[in-house]
């Protein structure tokens, strides 16, 4: 039996009444027939800890865009994993940012706050036919996976044509066998096959719980979010949430991936892997080393605002004024190692 054909997502709308429904907020004012948006980036920590330089490294390059591109910029704190939550960590981690002036424009925002829009987004793919119910265990999903042949992450649609009750069970977005590909700011150009190198991926889990790549899709059209500029671990995630976008005819903002920190055996940097938390009490020699690892030499600095303002123009010079990929070069798609 043929698989059911999934609704194609067009990609290029900029308000519809899709994005009505989960009140997004689309073009500003017409300019010469185009939808004007104001720049607006964001920094999204997950509350499992205090911040570390890996995280500073994503939340400074992303201050730094806003700001070298006069725009907003956003703190959201994705806490839709109560069970990998750490008490406390979101106020921890705004107190981090503050510290560093890295200030947004807004109060913070959390998901958990959110439910609601969630919901009425995976109610428009509903509709559309675009999920289904899914009742595989994370072993029996890895077993089919292997069976098949696939990449060891590549759900194998095992449940796809079983119409099972959602009570339950986890549901899952088709994807079709398509490329897609999208210019990354600093990585430029990247493609990925969906359904061989992501499979049907999950919007919402057994456990109720919302995913990471439908809150991430959907929070980001809400808060009119122009560009997103975050680790590059995400790199590979990007794809399937240019395609979620499509299907819930949400815009699709820019991307920049910059490069994950690793420590001295290669792991990337988080609490899991020994991460110290950032020394607030050293905020200059902090920023200095976050900025260095984004490839940038030292500003020699000697308070936060000084760093900032010279770090905002030498910013402005790579990545706005000059063009963004003519100088992707310049930092390269890969990691940094962590410095001693
Ligand atoms: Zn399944």
């Amino acid at each position: 039996m043929p698989s059911p054909t999934p609704n194609l997502p067009a990609f290029r709308h900029d308000r519809t009444s899709a994005a009505e429904n989960l009140n997004v907020k689309g073009g500003n004012e017409p300019s010469g027939g185009r939808p004007v948006r104001e720049y607006c980036g964001r920094f999204a920590p997950s509350p499992t800890g205090p911040l570390h330089l890996g995280s500073l490294v994503a939340a400074l390059a992303s201050w730094l865009d806003a700001r070298a591109h006069n725009g907003r910029w956003l703190v959201r704190i994705e806490d839709i994993d109560p069970p990998r939550e750490v008490r406390g960590a979101a106020r921890l981690q705004l107190r981090a940012l503050t510290a560093l002036g890295l200030v947004p424009d807004e109060p913070p925002t959390y998901q958990s706050a959110s439910s609601d829009r969630y919901g009425r987004a995976l109610q428009l793919l509903r509709a559309a036919g675009n999920v289904y119910a899914c009742v595989c265990s994370r072993a029996a999903a890895h077993r089919a996976t292997r069976q098949e042949g696939l990449a060891a992450a590549v759900y194998p649609g095992t449940c796809r044509n079983l119409a099972l009750p959602d009570a339950e069970a986890a549901l899952r977005v088709r994807v079709p066998a398509i490329l897609m590909s999208f210019v990354d700011r600093a990585c430029g150009a990247f493609c990925q096959h969906l359904e061989s190198e992501v499979g049907d991926f999950v919007v919402r889990r057994a456990d109720g719980l919302w995913a990471y790549q439908l809150a991430v899709v959907v929070d980001d059209a809400a808060q009119a979010v122009t560009d997103v500029v975050r680790g590059a671990d995400l790199l590979e995630n990007t794809p399937r949430q240019i395609y979620l976008q499509g299907l819930l005819q949400l815009p699709t903002p820019r991307y920049l991936h910059v490069p994950v920190v690793r420590n001295a055996a290669g792991e990337k940097l988080s609490k899991q892997t020994g991460a110290q938390p950032l020394r607030l009490d050293e905020p200059v020699m902090e920023l200095e080393r976050a900025w260095h690892l984004l490839g940038f030499a030292d500003t020699g600095a000697s308070t936060v605002g000084e760093l900032l303002a010279h770090a905002v123009q030498a910013w402005r010079a790579r990545w706005v004024a000059g063009g963004d990929l003519q100088r992707a070069d310049t930092i390269g798609s890969g990691t940094l190692p962590l410095s001693p």
